[in-house]
């Protein structure tokens, strides 16, 4: 390979890639003045320019430059235009150490090969990068001139990196780069990079600014009408209002120190002008102030009997769930340890976390206040933004005091699974001080600024996921889980809650409806998918409201009516939901259970094979930890093949597709393991595994099968699609007392420590 030697240039902060111009100017004392001479007179102006200097780790690509013109200035200084050439090789440097003789290299030249389809390459950069250039102001469209034309894929970089970044470390990995076709890929992937940062610094700035402007809107829009309610007589003057504050402040009953906060803002108030906009603020803030429960407190009802009655009264079943919130109350009353957990229940939508809140709070003669936490990032939307801020206001605890009127209500904080985070702020912080009994005597809102005492209030908190509880949230909480319910204790709950109450709130009497229980069911099983019972009241009371808007309309006048599964599709539209329908039992077909949102259900998991090689393909919007679990299913099977008399050629020579249909819901978690493994077994030895069992565990590559979560929920699911046997991890024996008893009787379960019991089980089945 040809060496050759050239004088050197170090640069200091810049880089210089090949096809770019550096202008640099030497002072005339400078001895790098000796280089540029070197490079004129015996190099045929060649010279080489390294970019990033470091003894410790020397630099081995630099650019082949030429100096293009060059000029003495009067001051002796220099001015030189190099351009950069093409990366070279850096064999060594000469004259490193010595101070005198001006720095020289031995280079060798790169050979630079074939690339396959550059022309479609330059193409698909020229399209994105044109993309890119039309979204950023700042970056010039003079570079796609530059580049529209350009055909050789090496040079087509080095002109397009310094004109859209100019990051040193960049810059410097692509000089380091020698392959174009790896830059032109680090390329396209820095351009989707700062795409991206783009786009999320724009929606951030038009964020802000939209509440930035809708704060100032609001604030300028109440001015103009205050200014306009003055025009026209009908603002009090500030006189008239100033006597009117001064008489409530005086007769309001409040902590001292807020009187003496009150009695300062009214002086302020006094002395401010009508003009200024300050006076709004001030008095805005005494309202406020005036508006807060300060000394007010209901009296508790503590006879835990009669709380009790009435949860029974308001509530079906839950009995273990009333139980347990009656000793909660119990402890509470005797205890004078501040310390005590706070309630949270835990459970999907619709199953009465909410309902049963009110219900303890009007038992317990409470007044009840909710705030929901559902995507709440920012802590000021807890607790309050500064005064300084236009249009400032309360967060959501005081606000809810207010609306509480009292200082001792029930405070229900809905969906604390549902906060979410930035980089700004963390709520979970701010919520677990309000809920520390210690802290809370002492709550200050950021715009009230007086402390609050919170520590009589009662809190429950809610939650859908009991995993997705922060934890050193959930440290502090008595959790309390309230899961779905069977059909059948929906149909109590109609026949003796819901309906009852329907009928109540219309004013009707109670005999008026005749619905038969299976007229019920049928609306549970067809009409609504749910764990709870919220979409079974809808749809009652959707039947009652049109059949007396029927009644109505034609004058009619009965006493009683009957409604019949006839008259169903009539009133609520074509059935939404098939359950028990099932297909035959297939070869490579089981089913796993799950628990989503609706309560548990089955999980049909399908597989298929075909020729290949050996590679596993997954559908149906399975999470990362699912895809996990049947890699660890195909991978035990492999290694177990002969326990499992699978021919291993089918094994290896085949690939394997896994599907788990409904690809719209979105499935994850380690439950479906067994399934997994039992679908793939059946699909490559053809042993047909009957629908009427279902498989819940996690498995191990040893084959081991671990515990799951949700069994309750899961049961019930299964319970509902007619499922007969369930295999499930012997970790979970001590969770099957408390399934209900309609699952119990109705389900036959079978647990296992490890994968062959399962396969034992599913040969000895009668088929
Ligand atoms: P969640 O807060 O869990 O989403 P809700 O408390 O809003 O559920 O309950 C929805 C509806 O279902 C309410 O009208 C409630 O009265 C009713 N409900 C739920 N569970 C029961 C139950 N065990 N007994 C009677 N009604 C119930």
């Amino acid at each position: 390979m040809k060496k050759y030697n050239l004088p050197v240039i170090l640069l200091n902060g810049i880089v210089l890639l090949p096809q770019n111009i550096l202008k640099l100017e030497f002072d005339a004392k400078n001895s790098d003045n000796n280089v540029i001479d070197m490079a004129l007179l015996f190099h045929d102006n060649y010279i080489l320019v390294v970019s990033e200097y470091n003894q410790k780790r020397m630099p081995k690509i630099g650019v082949l430059s030429k100096i293009e013109s060059h000029l003495v200035l009067p001051n002796g200084n220099m001015r030189v235009d190099i351009k950069g050439l093409r990366r070279v090789n850096i064999v060594e440097f000469l004259n490193l150490n010595k101070v005198k003789e001006p720095l020289e290299s031995i280079v060798s030249e790169i050979t630079s090969e074939k690339i396959e389809n550059e022309q479609l390459i330059i193409n698909k950069l020229v399209k994105e990068i044109k993309i890119y250039i039309k979204n950023i102001s700042y970056i010039s469209n003079d570079i796609i001139n530059m580049i529209e034309k350009e055909t050789n894929l090496d040079k087509f970089t080095d002109i397009v990196v310094p004109n859209l970044f100019n990051n040193k470390k960049k810059m410097l990995d692509y000089l380091n780069t020698v392959d174009p076709i790896k830059r032109s890929e680090m390329l396209l992937k820095d351009i989707y990079i700062e795409k991206e940062m783009f786009q999320i610094e724009r929606n951030l700035d038009m964020k802000i600014k939209k509440e930035m402007d809708d704060t100032q809107k609001e604030f300028l829009l109440r001015e103009k009408i205050r200014m306009l309610k003055e025009e026209l007589g009908e603002y009090s003057s500030k006189d008239n209002e100033l006597e009117k504050l001064k008489k409530q402040i005086e007769n309001f009953s409040c902590p001292p120190k807020i009187k003496e906060r009150l009695y300062f803002e009214i002086k302020r108030y006094e002395s401010s002008s009508i003009a200024s906009p300050e006076i709004n603020v001030i008095r805005d803030y005494i309202e406020w102030l005036l508006n807060l429960p300060w000394n007010i407190y209901t009296e508790d009802n503590n006879d835990l009997n009669n709380v009790k009655e009435k949860l029974d009264k308001s509530h079906y079943g839950l009995e273990e769930v009333k139980e347990r919130i009656i000793e909660y109350l119990a402890v509470k009353q005797i205890s004078k340890n501040d310390a005590s957990p706070i309630i949270c229940l835990v459970g999907p939508p619709g199953v009465g976390k909410t309902s049963l809140a009110v219900s303890i709070a009007k038992s317990l003669n409470k007044n009840f206040v909710k705030i929901s936490l559902n995507g709440i990032k920012d802590e000021s939307e807890i607790l309050g933004h500064r005064k300084t801020y236009v249009g400032a206001s309360p967060g959501r605890i005081i606000s809810s005091l207010k609306k509480a009127k009292s200082s001792n209500p029930l405070l229900l904080i809905d969906e604390i699974d549902k906060m979410s985070y930035d980089y700004r702020s963390n709520p979970t912080n701010s919520l677990l001080s309000i809920l520390d009994s210690k802290q809370n005597k002492y709550f200050s809102d950021n715009y009230i600024e007086e402390e609050f005492d919170l520590s009589h209030v009662l809190f429950v908190l809610t939650a859908n996921y009991i995993e997705d509880i922060p934890e050193p949230l959930k440290d502090r909480l008595e959790i309390i889980n309230i899961s779905g319910y069977t059909e059948f204790e929906k149909l109590d709950i109609a026949n003796k809650y819901l309906l009852p109450k329907i009928i109540n709130e219309k004013g009707l009497n109670n005999k008026f409806i005749n619905i038969s229980d299976n007229v019920i069911l049928k609306i549970i099983r067809n009409y609504t998918k749910e764990a709870g019972v919220r979409e079974l009241q809808r749809q009652l009371d959707k039947i009652i409201r049109k059949i007396i808007t029927q009644l109505v309309i034609n004058n009619i006048k009965i006493n009683k009516i009957n409604i019949t599964e006839k008259v169903l599709e009539k009133y609520l539209g074509k059935e939404k939901y098939k359950f028990n329908i099932k297909t035959k039992s297939q070869v490579g077909v089981v089913n796993g259970l799950a628990y989503t949102i609706y309560g548990g259900d089955t999980l049909p998991i399908e597989v298929n094979y075909f020729k290949g090689k050996g590679n596993l393909l997954l559908t149906g919007s399975l999470g990362e930890v699912m895809k996990e679990s049947a890699s660890i299913a195909l991978s035990y099977l492999k290694s177990n093949y002969k326990i499992y008399n699978i021919d291993y050629e089918k094994l290896i020579n085949n690939d394997i597709h896994i599907h788990v249909p409904e690809g719209a819901i979105k499935k994850d978690g380690p439950s479906a393991g067994i399934a997994l493994t039992l679908a793939i077994l059946s699909a490559i030895t053809q042993i047909k595994i009957p629908n009427t069992i279902a498989l819940t565990g996690e498995i191990t590559l040893r084959g081991h099968v671990l515990a799951i979560g949700g069994l309750k929920e899961k049961t019930i699911g299964a319970l509902r699609s007619g499922i007969k046997t369930i295999i499930l991890p012997y970790e979970n024996l001590k969770d099957l007392e408390e399934l209900p008893h309609e699952v119990k009787e109705n389900i036959k379960f079978i647990t296992v420590k490890d994968f062959k019991e399962i396969y034992q089980v599913i040969k000895n089945v009668e088929r």
